[in-house]
């Protein structure tokens, strides 16, 4: 019963991407700041002036090559696809910001199971630590990331930037550039 729940809002998820093109880095961002995700969905992106996206990008080319399963897939862009145990696998460099991170990998998974009708989960490897992170994809999280999904409707229809207070991760964001809050 709890499956056909889950694959429901995975579907209703799925919906909602698809017609606003939503992809999985948005809902990294937003996690992190409505802010940025803004910048990110209207296309700009300083990600090339900061070291730090530079060094995690780099180590990400550098790790496993991308399963070639996954190209054409949907239009989505997981590192790895386990499709005999219904796992996706997704590569960062460092552990970055788990909320986001995990926010990030759980959109493939809710996309996966909308389009094969069954429940995936989700890893992340940390290429640095050089080890694995269950993401855990139930039934709370799939609502989470549908009601996630609708904010994120909501700014892709909206004209201006919206305000966001400074915070901890302001200092390592790569829009602080640009950002005119900080
Ligand atoms: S610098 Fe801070 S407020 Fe500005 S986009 Fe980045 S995280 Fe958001």
């Amino acid at each position: 019963m709890e499956e056909k729940a889950f694959i429901q809002i995975a579907r209703d998820f799925a919906d909602i991407c698809e017609r606003s093109g939503l992809h999985g880095l948005l809902f990294q961002h937003y996690v992190l700041c409505r802010r940025r995700a803004w910048f990110h969905m209207n296309r700009v992106d300083y990600a090339h002036l900061d070291q730090r996206m530079q060094r995690g990008l780099a180590l990400h080319d550098k790790s496993k090559p991308r399963d070639r399963s996954v190209e054409g897939l949907l239009g989505l862009a997981p590192d790895r696809i386990d499709w005999k145990n219904s796992i996706v696998i997704e590569a960062k460099g460092g552990g970055g910001a788990v909320s986001a991170v995990s926010a990030q990998t759980a959109f493939y998974a809710l996309m996966l199971t909308s389009a094969t009708g069954r429940q995936w989960r989700a890893i992340n490897e940390i290429i640095e630590a050089k080890r694995r992170r269950e993401v855990v994809v139930d039934i709370e999280m799939a609502q989470l990331m549908l009601d996630t999904a609708k904010k994120l409707e909501d700014l892709a229809n909206a004209i201006e930037v919206p305000h966001e207070h400074s915070k901890p991760i302001c200092s390592l964001c790569s829009y602080r550039y640009i950002c005119g809050e900080v």
